[in-house]
């Protein structure tokens, strides 16, 4: 349920308002917006009586919320969510890269790709150091040694450290990590998620290979459920019948999760392309749709490379693309600003 307050409310009404709003056992979020003041109410709506809400003084008006989503939704909180990592802001429209290689590998690797892609303007570094691979003979990542080589590369660049956790009884290895990434495969753990939902940190959450967007949101939902607000949305290309590309990026995305909710979306195409060749357009596409940032991978030596050497973009192949990024983000910018 949302009820929408006229502006300016009185400050002893909300108060009285809120405590009512207690009563029913439902918990209020509040939104401060420019113009307006809107409380989501969590919890068991359906004894709350609409109408007398809709008499009260400084009520503007009350909706009930269909979607099961609550916490992630728009209709709760209309304006955007920016979520700070250590000075760089992801979401409201900003456009946040994030590179690195699939896995870390060794220390001259992560440090050699750290400082490139910084050079190149990414503000965050990415590298796994827990990587789920189809098959159990496959590189599994270093693990422990991946998690400290990824903090060295942080202390050696300044960038913060976005990293996947697996497992539950990985979590005390990521006390330092700045972001920590739910894998699509993962997305619907809920253990995992719920033990996130008590952690402060921003969690980047991906879509699972073949699920709705109504899902991604319930996995967000139960993240903020529990108590952490912090959620990034990740589209990283869902399963098709086309197997020409790894996966496929849907696009439709951007703007039906923006339109859902108030989380920031960013894109992988990497993931979604499986090719190196096809990011740069993939990636221009996803700034040009409206996505707050994007994930790529970044290799030293993507030919030699233990996971994903295909989908890798070499360190001057993203510079270029970096370039072409800004471009597309300042037309983005441009064109928003049409209006009639
Ligand atoms: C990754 O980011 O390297 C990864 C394994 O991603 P996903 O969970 O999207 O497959
Ligand atoms: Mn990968």
């Amino acid at each position: 349920m949302v009820i929408i307050l006229k502006e300016n409310p009185d400050p002893n009404q909300l108060e009285n308002l809120l405590s009512w709003i207690k009563e029913q056992h439902v918990t209020p979020h509040i939104t401060h917006g420019l113009h307006q003041t809107i409380l989501g109410l969590v919890g068991d709506t359906a004894k709350i009586d609409i109408e007398l809400l809709g008499q009260m003084e400084i009520v503007e008006a009350v909706r009930r919320v269909q979607e099961p989503f609550k916490n992630a939704n728009r209709k709760f909180h209309p304006l955007d969510t920016i979520i700070n990592v250590n000075g760089s802001k992801i979401g409201g429209n900003s456009m946040t890269v994030i590179a690195g290689p699939c896995s870390v590998e060794s220390e001259e690797q992560i440090i050699t790709v750290a400082r490139s892609v910084k050079e190149s303007g990414a503000k965050l570094l990415r590298g796994g150091a827990f990587k789920p691979r189809t098959s159990p003979y496959a590189f599994q990542g270093l693990r422990d040694e991946g998690i400290r080589l990824l903090l060295e590369a942080k202390k050696d660049t300044g960038l913060p450290i976005v990293t996947e956790i697996m497992d539950l009884s990985q979590l005390e290895l990521f006390a330092d990590v700045d972001v920590i990434q739910v894998g699509a495969r993962n997305m619907q753990n809920f253990e995992l998620l719920k033990q996130l939902g008590h952690s402060d940190k921003p969690i980047l959450l991906k879509r699972g290979l073949a699920n709705t967007y109504q899902e991604l949101l319930m996995s967000a939902e139960y993240i903020m459920a529990f108590g952490n607000d912090n959620v990034i949305l990740c589209e990283r290309g869902v399963r098709t019948f086309e197997t020409y590309t790894r996966n496929t990026q849907d696009i439709s995305a951007i703007p039906a999760l923006k339109t859902l909710s108030h989380l920031p979306v960013i894109i992988d195409p990497s993931h979604a392309a499986g090719v190196a060749r096809f990011v740069p357009p993939l990636s221009l596409a996803a700034v040009a749709a409206g996505a707050d940032g994007l994930i790529i991978e970044v290799h030293n030596n993507p030919a030699c490379a233990k996971c994903d050497g295909m989908q890798s973009l070499t360190m001057p192949e993203f510079r270029i693309l970096m370039k072409k990024i800004k471009v597309m983000t300042d037309a983005r910018e441009l064109c928003s600003s049409i209006t009639e």
